[in-house]
């Protein structure tokens, strides 16, 4: 067994990872070591503004204070029970987690693809044992373009080549409409053993793309009427993101189903949850669903703090006024040869530049990493812009300068 060895320059760390690790991803050339609010620095002490948050896990900033305090308290106390025995902060948990979104009752998972596959069983049960749908006949309504994680469940409803091909196969039970399309939800509906309709209220990994307006709305009534539970995976485009608590409040709409992950820890661990009310939360019973870490006690006590500082440093407020002053900034960029739209709502933003552009989003990114931000394409042609919460006007004007000034040196 070699030596432990701490010290690693960064071209020995992106060595490592190449040489032992699988090539599932394909990072920016940059190595990481501490994180403080907005700010990510790297081995070599270089300082980087994070457009990109852990893909929007960290909107409380890098290592928020009082969200490492709560974590390190409870690590040198008790970190797991398993859910054989109680806790003392798992239903304080629950509760902070129902009081803060205004739901009944709360399941504890880890990471977001977890919280989806939960969401589907508990849609799933709950058809056949309140809808009263036959044994094995029911069926999600899930979005073309859609991103739930990557669970054998959960990508049984992808769309995306990439993320399909030779992983089947597939689980059964889908239909899969157009994003956005009220009318073929409502088409969907018709069949009575639909149980759920499964969507994101802005599609963040598609390349943050929004329904039309209206269509949360009208998508819930449908739903209603039709006796079929809304599913809204707002991993990515909840707490605070998109400017309000859940991009759903954008409409009004109150999903029967909520899905949550990311910045339910602030970034410090993977926590993510499912909300319903009783009704339909009640159709789990012991034995039927679980997971070993799931609402453990580090994980409870890390997320009642996470949603204190989002309420109190008033981080869906601020996602709001610094998202607006982020597209002004970024506005006159439309006028830009290669530039489609610069699009977004709170701190949920993307630049879409055009097909045929003389570089693409990656070579972008890395000309942005330069300058000192850091961002991810997602597709091709889609830079997306989600920096932590807790930006400030300055910083955002200059990572604005920034992005000016790269796509000057896109011609
Ligand atoms: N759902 C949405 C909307 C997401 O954006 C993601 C991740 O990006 C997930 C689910 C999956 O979350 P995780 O990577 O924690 O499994």
């Amino acid at each position: 067994m070699q030596k432990r060895q701490e010290k690693i320059s960064s071209k020995q760390a992106i060595e490592l990872e190449a040489r032992y690790g699988a090539h599932n991803y394909h990072p920016l050339p940059v190595v990481l070591e501490k994180g403080e609010g907005i700010f990510l620095y790297t081995l070599e002490g270089e300082r980087y503004m994070d457009f990109l948050a852990g893909y929007g896990a960290v909107n409380q900033g890098h290592c928020h204070p009082r969200i490492v305090r709560a974590c390190v308290e409870q690590a040198q106390k008790l970190t797991l029970t398993s859910r054989a025995f109680h806790s003392n902060w798992l239903g304080l948990a629950e509760k902070a987690l129902c009081e803060f979104f205004d739901y009944e009752m709360s399941l504890l998972m880890n990471s977001g693809a977890e919280a989806n596959e939960t969401a589907i069983k508990l849609v799933r049960k709950w058809a056949y044992q309140k809808k009263g749908i036959d044994p094995d006949q029911a069926i999600i309504v899930a979005c073309h373009g859609n991103f739930h994680g990557r669970t054998l469940g959960v990508i049984s409803a992808a769309t995306d080549a990439l993320t399909r091909t030779d992983f089947g196969p597939f689980l059964p039970g889908y239909q899969i409409i157009p994003y956005g399309d009220i009318e073929a939800l409502r088409a969907s509906l018709k069949n009575p053993n639909v149980a759920g309709v499964w969507f994101e209220p802005i599609q963040g990994e598609a390349g943050v793309i929004f329904p039309p307006k209206g269509f949360l709305a009208e998508a819930s009534v449908a739903c209603q009427n039709a006796n079929v539970l809304l599913m809204a995976d707002e991993v990515q485009s909840g707490i605070g993101r998109a400017g309000k608590k859940l991009a759903c409040d954008w409409e009004g709409v109150r999903p029967d189903v909520l899905i949550l992950g990311k910045s339910l820890s602030g970034g410090m661990m993977p926590i993510s949850a499912v909300l319903a009310d009783t009704k339909i939360m009640e159709v789990f019973k012991p034995g039927e669903h679980g997971s070993t870490f799931g609402g453990n006690p580090l994980a409870s006590r890390i997320l009642i703090e996470a949603l204190a500082v989002v309420e109190d440093e008033k981080l869906c407020e601020n996602s709001l006024v610094q998202g607006e002053r982020l597209r002004k900034a970024l506005a006159p960029l439309t006028t830009h040869t290669w530039i489609k739209e610069v699009r977004g709502i709170g701190l949920f933003n993307a630049i879409e530049m055009k097909k045929d552009s003389p570089v693409d989003a990656y070579e972008v990114c890395l000309r942005l990493m330069k300058k000192g931000l850091l961002a991810k394409p997602t597709h091709e042609t889609t830079i997306r812009l989600t920096p932590p919460l807790v930006i400030g006007a300055e910083q955002i004007e200059t990572a604005a300068r920034w992005i000016h000034e790269v796509f000057q040196t896109v011609v």
